[in-house]
């Protein structure tokens, strides 16, 4: 069951066609998983189409979002429960993810940052200020206290982690501001693999050294 969900601001902005690529990439993914979320985004996009006819200069095309989440629920309901059991690990990675990667996790060339954290880079294109990943973290890992230089948004794809924040699982959202410090700590059992959008390069830059900054010491 999903417990963390997009916030407000995220949904009004991903239904105004605002975010980054990256940060897209990462609400659509969680839209593949929310219902609640999608009636959320339907909503917001629906007032928003209203706003557009009182603002005709704007160029959003209103039926996009009802588009998405149509076409969403179409191939929702077209995996069959036996599919889903014989493709397990396939469907760790969202369709949306799988659409750009076009790759199985398990053909994923991870970089390992050490001490049980990898990442992956996933490209969204020049005109992206922000950068999109993939990170697992070793299961048992307890990661360092850490800020983020910028906004941050992640999806757990699979095995979880909890902060005091909460307890994040396949499909949670943790939707973090520069503000929030926290100290992430993986669940035994299951590798915690994440999709994270980060606002800007020069944050994302910032963040593995001073993630890592405390356990290597340097
Ligand atoms: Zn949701
Ligand atoms: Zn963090």
């Amino acid at each position: 069951m999903i417990r963390h969900h997009l916030d407000d601001a995220t949904v009004l902005s991903y239904a105004a066609g605002t975010l980054t690529p990256g940060a897209s990439v990462v609400v659509t993914a969680h839209l593949e998983m929310c219902p609640e979320c999608r009636r959320r985004v339907a909503h917001a996009e629906a007032v928003g189409g209203s706003m557009l006819t009182e603002a005709p200069e704007v160029s959003l095309s209103p039926g996009a979002v009802n588009d998405l989440l149509e076409m969403l629920d179409v191939s929702t309901r077209k995996t069959s429960p036996v599919q889903k059991l014989s493709h397990v690990k396939d469907n760790v990675l969202p369709r949306c993810v799988s659409g750009i990667i076009n790759k199985p996790l398990e053909k994923i060339q991870w970089r390992r940052l050490g001490y049980g954290v990898s990442l992956f880079r996933i490209e969204t294109g020049d005109n992206d200020p922000g950068k999109l990943f993939l990170m697992k973290i070793e299961s048992g890992r307890k990661m360092p206290e850490h800020g983020h230089g910028g906004n941050e948004m992640t999806l757990v794809l699979s095995g979880s982690y909890h902060d005091k924040l909460g307890t994040f699982g396949r499909g949670d959202m943790a939707d973090l501001d520069g503000e929030t410090e926290h100290q992430p700590v993986v669940a035994d059992g299951e590798d915690c693999i994440c999709l994270v959008a980060i606002d800007s390069p020069t944050h994302f830059k910032d963040f593995i050294p001073r993630l890592m900054q405390p356990i290597t010491g340097i």
